[in-house]
């Protein structure tokens, strides 16, 4: 197994068809398994273990993702944003590595370590050099590492976690239909290389034969232009962006997307009213909502476009509350919910979300597997399954708040008062307290010109859930810090409010 089979499908299947676009130039599915192919024979003559990726999306991201998979040498992408002694103290982990990045980052790689520089147009030239098309030799052992990407590391150092050929290929081959895009079809890909979804959307787009249009800096304004441009039928955006989008259409007007047939979202929790509000704005299209990460190989979960319709159109609160679950499991993903001492939990009841599945990798370099002895994998993420499957997440298991002797999750706080007319965005935390352990203490952000009280948000709560989740602190902010994919930093939020910021 190698992901290089994907493309040898593809340019087998369609290769004529156009797989990426970026900015003016292209790639046809064919002339992206060459450029592989031309790639992977550069990197066996060098003396390079990785090839690492500094950089935003550009054709360079399936060049190089293919190239290295076929060279049998790990694709690392980086987070371009880090800051240069972040990145300086990744970069020695990963040694000897050639390293694609843009001419600002190339002069700044440090002294003493075995790192490589290769400038993105420089790197697109060399694989487009191909003469001829070189026949398929990669390796085909599925345990081959495929992709190390680091974890945020929002505790402690960066965590390299490891996907395997097994993982990426069992992941596409059981939720992807192989060409099943139209010959029109246009995703519009926003996600940066750094981020699973994004390293993922570039084996799915593959399979499926679709062409990809890279939009490497999101603005919402930019998002709908390049959208109705390109005329593109399908797109992936995290939560936050989609919040953009539907703020910019609620100040502007119609969408007027009638050929954007797909929107999938994911990476983040997404926010009862903006879905609701993206579904009014964007009757024709189908929402599908994804949930996984890095350590799964991407999505385990989806809720899909006629869940979200149901719920969306139901007056019957159990199928209403579906629009805020992630969905039920892809066909091969297992899922349990567990409490404190590893029981498995019934229906209905929170605890810790475990997953099993082909795709489940949960190995860190250095720390070996995670699973346990049946294969299982502890997400970190609280939540609870229904009765019939569908995955109510209710932050991370870290997350909750435990006041007294009574655990409360943020997500069940944030959902009440989110919808207060008055709510634009909210936080929930828990605050050291002498008397309870902890107290509930919420960060919101107004909509603009609404005005409310800290008494009449605390009685909202009260009047939706017991007095014990009512926040005793409120205070209002302009608005709350979220990474550029989506997740809210709830540390970032209680280091604020522990310095009185
Ligand atoms: P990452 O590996 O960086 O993609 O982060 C994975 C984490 O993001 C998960 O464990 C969840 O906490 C969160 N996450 C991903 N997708 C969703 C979603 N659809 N809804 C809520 N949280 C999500």
């Amino acid at each position: 197994m190698n992901v290089m089979m994907v493309l040898e499908m593809a340019a087998q299947g369609f290769g004529d068809r156009v797989a990426c676009v970026s900015g003016e130039d292209s790639l046809t599915y064919q002339e992206l398994y060459d450029a592989a192919g031309q790639v992977a024979a550069y990197l066996r003559a060098s003396d390079c273990d990785y090839l690492a990726m500094l950089d935003i999306s550009s054709l360079a991201l399936p060049i190089g993702l293919f190239g290295a998979a076929w060279a049998g040498k790990p694709f690392v992408p980086i987070n371009y944003r880090l800051a240069e002694d972040q990145v300086a103290a990744l970069l020695p982990r990963i040694q000897p590595a050639l390293l694609l990045t843009d001419a600002t980052h190339t002069a700044s790689i440090p002294g003493g370590v075995a790192v490589t520089p290769i400038a993105r147009d420089a790197f697109i030239d060399m694989a487009r050099s191909a003469k001829e098309t070189v026949k398929p030799d990669w390796h085909m052992d599925p345990e081959e590492v495929a992709v190390l990407l680091f974890t945020s590391g929002t505790t402690g150092a960066p965590k390299a976690a490891v996907l395997r050929h097994r993982h990426l290929v069992s992941y596409i081959f059981s939720s992807v239909e192989f060409g099943a895009a139209a010959e029109d079809d246009v995703a519009l890909g926003t996600v940066p290389p750094y981020h699973i979804a994004g390293v993922v959307s570039v084996l799915s787009s593959a399979y499926a034969g679709r062409r990809v249009v890279q939009m490497p800096n999101f603005s919402p304004g930019g998002w709908l232009e390049t959208a109705r441009r390109e005329r593109v039928t399908t797109a992936f955006v995290v939560p936050t962006m989609l919040a953009q989008i539907v703020n910019e259409l609620q100040r502007t007007g119609s969408a007027n997307l009638p050929r954007l047939a797909s929107i999938a979202y994911g990476g983040g929790k997404m926010p009862a009213p903006v879905i609701e509000s993206a579904l009014s704005l964007f009757p024709e299209t189908g929402f599908t909502q994804a949930y996984g990460m890095t350590e799964t190989a991407s999505t385990i979960t989806v809720l899909y476009p006629d869940d979200h319709r149901a719920a969306f159109a139901s007056d019957d609160p159990a199928v209403r509350r579906r629009l805020v679950s992630v969905g039920r499991a892809l066909p091969g993903v297992e899922l349990q919910v567990r409490d404190g001492q590893g029981n498995v939990l019934p229906a209905g009841q929170r605890g810790e979300v475990y997953v099993r599945g082909e795709q489940v990798a949960g190995e860190y370099v250095g720390k070996g597997s995670l699973l346990d002895a049946e294969g299982w994998f502890a997400t970190r993420d609280a939540g609870e399954i229904d009765d019939e499957g569908y995955l109510f997440l209710e932050g991370r298991a870290d997350d909750v708040i435990v006041r007294g002797a009574e655990n409360m999750s943020p997500g069940e706080i944030e959902d009440v008062l989110v919808r207060h007319l008055a709510v634009a965005d909210v936080c929930v935390v828990g605050v050291p307290d002498t008397h309870w352990g902890e107290a509930v203490a919420a960060v919101v952000v107004l909509k603009p010109d609404a005005t409310v009280s800290v008494e009449e948000l605390q009685g909202w709560v009260r009047e939706h859930l017991r007095s014990s989740r009512v926040p005793q602190s409120i205070t209002f902010t302009e608005a709350l810090p979220y990474n550029e994919t989506g997740k809210l930093l709830r540390r970032v939020i209680r280091a604020d409010l522990a310095t009185g910021h």
